[in-house]
């Protein structure tokens, strides 16, 4: 899967555009994931003309509604950062981006966790960055985590996994979607939005069966919300291991009763937390092969993103 365009706070690639001329460089990003993805970078402060180095900023006010003022001299920049806001936000419809990874605690590009000052200068409450909360309205489904959180292995895996869901979804809508590519798109991500939400599952899977007869195009944006609702949910051990005895379930004439037990021995293992979930998919791997199961062949479930990134070591 080739160019996959990801939005990034540009100081986490290493450029110098923070309040004080410096940048928070984080090498995970630019050295591992930086193989991947192309990045599209943006300085909200620094694009709306604050310049740099500026003055430090701080929320102040309600957390639905926070004005941005300069720390010291008390300058409200709200309204000339709001004005960029809405012209980057449609400037960024047009760049296909598949996710956003954004600068923690940052009062223009935090994404949760920013604190929100009273008029006294208390901070008293946490809330949304400017440039951040707009974002995630303008673009709901687009996924998007913050570099605190990226740290983070399973959230990590999450992120990583709905950004190519997102990718293979956005390809297809470009053109016009036929029924059997919309269903064949369901049916690759079954296990894998069951390992998510096996509730969303039985909603798609009633959706895409109704389908059959009709125009693809008018269930796209329905299906899409529900999707990502459903990806949202982590993907805990318990929900994992019931997705594994279920693919298990397709090997009884193909592998001895030993392997079988082994099987659930390793899966058991990973839901108890003793091992990481790519061992038992390493194993699920090697039966789908055997089995040459050509359901099973198909799911994304078993290579959702690149080996190499080796996220399902960490989960
Ligand atoms: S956190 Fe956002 S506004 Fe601050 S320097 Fe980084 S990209 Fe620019």
């Amino acid at each position: 899967m080739e160019n996959i365009k990801i939005g990034i706070s540009s100081c986490l690639l290493g450029n110098n555009v923070r309040y004080d001329g410096g940048h928070q460089h984080d090498r995970y990003i630019t050295d591992t994931l930086g193989r991947f993805f192309t990045w599209v970078p943006v300085c909200p402060e620094a694009e709306c003309g604050l310049g740099i180095p500026r003055e430090a900023m701080r929320l102040i006010g309600e957390p639905e509604s926070p004005r941005l003022f300069t720390i010291h001299s008390g300058i409200d920049h709200t309204d000339r950062m709001l004005q960029w806001v809405m012209k980057k936000c449609k400037e960024l419809e047009n760049k296909g981006l598949c996710g956003f990874i954004f600068k923690n605690k940052s009062p223009s590009s935090g994404i949760g966790g920013v604190k929100i000052y009273s008029p006294s200068g208390m901070p008293d409450r946490k809330g949304v960055g400017i440039f951040g909360g707009a974002f995630m309205k303008h673009f709901p489904l687009i996924p998007v985590i913050d570099d605190g959180r990226l740290h983070d292995p399973i959230l990590r895996e999450n992120f990583i996994e709905r950004v190519f869901v997102y990718k293979r979804w956005y390809d297809l809508t470009q053109e016009k979607v036929s029924v059997k590519d919309f269903v064949d798109f369901h049916t690759r991500h079954k296990l894998l939005i069951m390992a998510h939400s096996p509730k969303h599952l039985v909603i798609l899977g009633r959706m895409v069966a109704d389908m059959k007869g009709h125009e693809a195009g008018k269930y796209i944006a329905e299906y899409v919300a529900i999707l990502t609702d459903a990806l949202r949910l982590l993907a805990t051990a318990k929900k994992n291991a019931n997705v594994l005895f279920h693919m298990a379930g397709y090997f009884k004439k193909c592998i001895s009763e030993d392997e079988r037990r082994e099987l659930a021995e390793v899966i058991e293992d990973y839901r108890r937390g003793l091992i990481p979930l790519i061992v038992p998919i390493v194993m699920m791997r090697h039966y789908v092969r055997k089995s040459d199961e050509p359901y099973l062949k198909k799911q994304y479930y078993l290579n959702p993103h690149p080996l190499e990134l080796m996220l399902r070591n960490h989960v």
